[in-house]
């Protein structure tokens, strides 16, 4: 029944070692700064040579799997009472832990457990000098003279003795002030009486007698951070907090996220202040509610070439469920009940009976091979966990974090037998604009697994409450009695932090051994021949003029620029300097800094400077013959001059380096780019790049990539700089200022937004859950410093990230489980953050409940994450495989052991109805594809794109929409701005659901399409594309014009909001049947047969092909 290869879905205990390298991480033992060893890296390592892989090994699967302990597995420290885990559900009449009790005031704090990393040596620390800021070599000569004239290059040879590193030249700006500001929005209903904060009250125990006391700051928990507080306990009354710094420093640094921030117990409490972050500058908005689509229409639909069984049915039974809920949590569909009498009581048997009765929409059973209309009408709606509503209501929302499957198995054969895999998908920085900020003395945590107390906790009483992780009973700090929303006290469960699954906490400056470091800006340009031949120059120094004053920032910020061709070329922007000076270092072998303080300047004190270096920089390099290009010792150069305080570089390359460190051959052969054999060179080349990034990542430095080039560049290797730097990789494949203005306008919104968008310095996020889950293999661009400690010099706010995780132990007695992503990171104003989303997921036990609750778009995105790692660490057709595998796997349990009357067909679960649509699609996807001929680099960055960019995104890269617009209506439309947005009914990726008569609008992610029947409607013609006739649309047409008529002015709303949802810019190709892009239109028309691939209607039957086997 099981397919041969790669059907495994033992994500967990006794499965085969991951492909991305073990869980177990010896560099967690052992700080990684500058210096350790490479070959400990380990999750995310797609260069790895992996284990043996035996065969039939699927895509979810790997080797000896070591399990860890969890590092939330909580061990009752001596004298305290380990507790039990009792149910999660809607609390008892009495407490469901046995008599809890309060801590000793006075306890010993809990030992640190052998998995915990509070104990690990910080990674790095502030202040240390990088190893990079080592003296210069005996002999070097003495530093070079400034050149008198501007531009004069200075060819300078060996090292002068660089200057200590600067740590911040300015000032630091303190913490934000006190104010109490009720903006935030009252935080919803109070809790229903059923709630999960409903206080439980024991006869047995007792409030504690000196509320104070829980509160108290523990001498013994304080030493790793710093020295106890003294002073008066804290009164109850909110008072102005202490102005001078009555606390000594703690040490701030990443370990902080895992630390105990402690009470200051000084007496003096600061009165919480609540304001909504400022949003960032493109994608600011609320999560857009989930509109409901337009009626759905009856689509007839042709399909004469099909066998008569195959038949397209009418939508209805779609429409129902797959109209959104017009407010993210209100009403989502409930027609699925989870039996609060416990999972026990529902088996997969029963289930499957209740079939023919009362099935749940997500388990209707669909026949692939007869429904053909399956795709919602419009945007796709996750399901809703099955919560009590309250904690529906309350939780995560979907595009910040996700999961594939939420049901969660109990146990992990449960899992197994699903054939699913179990994964998280992450978007943890979005940008929000409602997203309450807390300022608070005391940030609440678990005193055992360090969980930030969320919607999901349960409170005992008012005094104390439990830990939805590790269930530990922890103490309610007397701050927290008093709730600033609604300015009363003793309501602890009112407060936002358990009113919001996702919420940002200011850290308290007071608690900083050293300030934040700054945003810090450096701008590594390519300027050689083939780089001033695209005219990218221009673009970059005109786009950065103008949005220079957006830069986030404080009066902190520093900028500074290195050029390179065959030599690199430093600036010196000093203030009080006439012009900017050009300094030239040819030594290429041994890079230094030649005026090492002059090179990274103030942005306010040096702007002018700037700006006069931004206006000539295009000019300077015109005439340029250099055709080599030594991006190696550039990117060595800029390391070296952010390492003493991280921040971000951005990198303009044009072409293959071919010189100094790092310089790369051409791998590419484009004769095997059609061949259907696999395809050879998806790794990188060197560990150059691989290595540098690990040690920016050290340094706090994050690289971001910008390539624009004709020509290969191998992607596979230079992408290593951005991926283990968190940073972003930017590609512009035919970039060309003259001849592709599109691409010139695409590149030119790009940068505006990377310029300007939110940006978080020296961040490191983690991911914790509940005890019984592990968490493995992560996605994304980052360094895993420990088993879920990610680095991230930077993150910004279009990064997504996935995680696979596993049951270790089983989750018997438990109704939900809990997840929490903290991204503790520094703001561009200086101010230390932590921005926390807990999701709260129920547990079932029976198979049924687990594909009614399956994600298909989160399952889609997970698998696609894998399976770029599996093509790096095995081969492309081996991912193929698996990917395939990975449809007939589910649907093979879901007809075997979860339909009870058997059907002829291919049976799918309503809920996962698009799954083998999906995976047929990614099999067509750039990254996947076969006997296409795709340029390698294309394929690469397609694969990059897949591994870091969020759900939303992935899905339209892998399976993008096709609407008609000719005949677009203001029936159903959105209404954004008094802007009516209509909302055509997405179609099926089919050549039968063009009509000559109409025009075609086809959203692909980062690229649209409007393709012109032949035919097409004259009104079409003239009113939106301001042509006579269809023989007028010009060859490249990339605008719509602004033409004043309700037909033009629809048509541009409705693209104009395709491209607002995203942080990137759409190009938009009008195409007939004669442009050279029709191709690459028709080769996303996924459903329809090509040369080299099946049908959506031939892969179907491949698939119940193997399910029936
Ligand atoms: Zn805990």
């Amino acid at each position: 029944m099981s397919s041969n290869t790669g059907f495994n879905s033992q994500n967990g205990p006794g499965g085969q070692p991951y492909a991305n390298g073990p869980l177990q991480n010896p560099a967690v033992l052992q700080p990684p700064g500058p210096g350790y060893n490479m070959s400990h890296q380990p999750p995310y390592n797609p260069m790895q040579a992996k284990g043996p892989m035996p065969p039939g090994t699927g895509l979810y699967n790997s080797g000896p799997y070591q399990p860890i302990p969890p590092v939330s597995s909580y061990q009752a420290p001596p004298g305290q009472p380990m507790l039990n885990r009792p149910p999660m559900g809607p609390p008892q009449s009495t407490s469901p832990c046995p008599g809890p009790r309060m801590p000793p005031a006075h306890a010993t704090p809990p030992p640190v457990s052998a998995n915990s990393y509070y104990q690990h040596p910080p990674a790095w620390q502030y202040g240390a000098l990088p190893p990079m800021g080592a003296p210069p070599p005996i002999g070097a000569p003495p530093p070079m003279a400034t050149p008198p004239l501007a531009f004069v290059g200075n060819h300078v040879t060996s090292s002068p003795s660089p200057a200590p590193p600067q740590a911040t030249s300015a000032g630091y700006s303190a913490a934000p002030s006190p104010v109490f500001n009720n903006a935030m929005q009252s935080p919803g209903p109070s809790l229903p009486p059923t709630s999960l904060h409903r206080y439980t009250h024991e006869g047995s125990d007792p409030p504690p007698k000196n509320p104070m006391a829980p509160h108290t700051y523990q001498p013994g928990m304080a030493a790793p951070y710093g020295h106890p507080p003294a002073g008066p306990p804290p009164s109850m009354r909110p008072t102005p907090p202490p102005m001078g710094n009555a606390t000594p420093p703690l040490p701030f640094g990443p370990e902080t996220d895992a630390g105990h921030i402690p009470t200051p117990g000084n007496g003096a409490q600061v009165p919480n202040r609540f304001d909504h972050l400022e949003t960032g500058p493109k994608m600011a908005g609320p999560l857009p509610p989930q509109q409901p689509g337009p009626p759905a229409r009856h689509m007839g639909l042709s399909y004469p070439s099909l066998p008569p069984g195959y038949q397209n049915t009418s939508a209805s039974p779609m429409h129902h469920p797959m109209h959104a809920p017009t407010q993210p949590y209100s009403h989502a569909p409930q027609s699925y009940q989870q039996p609060s009498a416990g999972p026990s009581q529902l088996s997969p048997s029963l289930a499957g009976l209740s079939l023919q009765s009362q099935t749940p929409e997500a388990l209707r059973v669909v026949n692939l091979l007869q429904e053909r209309n399956l795709l919602p009408p419009g945007p796709f709606t996750p399901p809703t966990p099955c919560l009590p509503k309250d904690l529906q209501k309350i939780n995560c929302h979907p595009e910040v974090f996700r999961s594939t499957l939420t049901s969660i198995p109990q146990t992990q054969s449960l899992l197994n037998k699903a054939k699913l895999p179990l994964g998280l998908l992450l978007h943890p920085f979005k940008d929000l604009s409602q997203l309450p900020v807390v300022t608070s003395s005391t940030i609440v945590r678990c005193r055992s697994c360090r969980t930030y107390i969320n919607p999901f906790v349960t409170f005992l009483d008012q005094r104390r409450w439990k830990c939805n992780l590790c269930y530990r009973v922890n103490d309610v700090p007397e701050e927290f009695m008093y709730n600033p929303v609604s300015r009363s006290y003793g309501e602890p469960h009112k407060r936002p932090e358990v009113q919001n699954a996702t919420i940002e906490f200011i850290a308290p400056s007071e608690y900083m051994l050293r300030p934040p470091q700054p945003a810090v800006y450096l701008f590594v340009l390519d300027v050689s021949h083939n780089a001033v031949e695209t005219g990218y120059l221009d673009v970059v120094c005109q786009s950065l003029l103008e949005n220079i004053n957006a830069l986030p920032g404080d009066s902190r910020t520093k900028i500074g620029f290195i050029t390179f061709d065959s030599t690199i070329h430093f600036y010196n922007l000093q203030e009080g300097l006439a012009q900017p000076q050009m300094l030239i270092v040819s030594d290429i072998e041994d890079i230094f800094l030649p005026t090492p303080d002059s090179l990274l300047v103030n942005l306010n004190e040096c702007k002018e400077l700037v700006q006069d270096l931004l206006k000539s920089l295009p000019q300077m390099f015109g005439k340029t013959m250099e055709t080599q290009s030594a991006l190696g010792p550039a990117l060595q150069a800029a390391f070296k001059l952010l390492s003493a305080t991280g921040g971000r570089v951005s990198v303009f390359q044009t072409q293959l380096p071919n010189l100094g460190v790092g310089a790369l051959k051409s791998r590419e052969d484009p004769n095997q780019r059609a061949s259907a054999k696999d395809i050879q060179n998806l790794s990188p080349a060197t560990d150059f790049y691989k290595k540098l990034a690990l040690d920016c990542s050290g340094q706090q430095v994050a690289v971001d990539l910008f390539l624009l080039s004709t020509q290969y560049c191998d992607l596979a290797s230079l992408a290593c700089i951005s991926r283990y730097s968190a940073g972003s990789v930017y590609y512009y494949p035919s970039y060309q200022q003259q001849h592709n203005p599109a691409g010139v306008e695409c590149f030119q919104k790009d940068l505006k937004r990377y310029l300007t968008r939110k940006i978080g310095l020296e961040a490191v996020m983690r991911i914790r859950c509940t005890k019984g889950l592990s968490i493995h293999t992560f996605h994304g661009n980052f360094f895993v410093r420990s088993t879920d400690l990610l680095s991230l010099p930077n993150v910004n706010p279009d990064a997504g990230f996935a995680v696979q995780m596993s049951i270790e132990e089983n989750l018997v007695d438990m109704q939900s489980v809990s997840f929490q992503a903290a991204l503790l990171y520094t703001s561009s104003k200086g101010e230390r953050r932590i921005r926390v989303h807990t999701m709260c997921l129920p547990v079932v036990n029976s198979l049924s409940d687990i594909f009614a609750g399956a994600d298909v778009q989160a399952i889609t995105g997970l698998l696609a994450s894998m399976a770029v790692d599996r093509s790096v660490t095995a081969s492309l057709s081996d991912a193929r495989d698996a990917m395939t595998n990975a449809s007939i796997d589910s649907l093979t349990s879901y007809r075997t052991s979860v339909l009870t009357i058997q059907q002829p067909g291919l049976l799918a679960p309503a809920c996962l109805r698009l799954f083998p649509l999906y995976i047929l699609a990614l099999l067509k996807q750039k990254a996947f594809r076969t006997g296409t001929s795709t340029r390698l680099d294309d394929r690469v960055f397609a694969m990059c794109q897949l591994k870091y960019q969020p759900l939303a995104y992935v899905m339209l890269m892998i399976h993008p929409a096709l609407y008609r617009v000719d005949d677009l209506t203001d029936e159903g439309a959105l209404n954004i701005s008094e802007r009516a947005i209509p909302q055509p009914r997405v179609q099926q990726l089919s050549v039968e659901k063009l009509s000559r008569e109409g025009a075609f609008l086809m959203d692909a992610g980062s690229v649209i399409y409007l393709w012109i029947g032949r035919n097409c409607n004259p009104n079409f013609l003239t009113q939106v594309l301001g042509v006579p006739n269809y023989a007028a649309v010009p060859q490249n047409m990339n605008i719509l014009p602004e033409l004043d008529t309700a037909e033009s002015q629809r048509t541009r709303a409705f693209v104009g909001w395709l491209r607002e949802q995203r942080p990137f810019f759409p190009i938009l190709h009008v195409i007939r049947d004669e442009s050279p892009l029709k191709a690459s239109f028709m080769q996303n028309m996924i459903e329809d047969r090509t040369e080299s691939a099946l049908s959506y209607y031939e892969f179907l039957l491949h698939v119940q092909q193997q399910v029936s086997k």
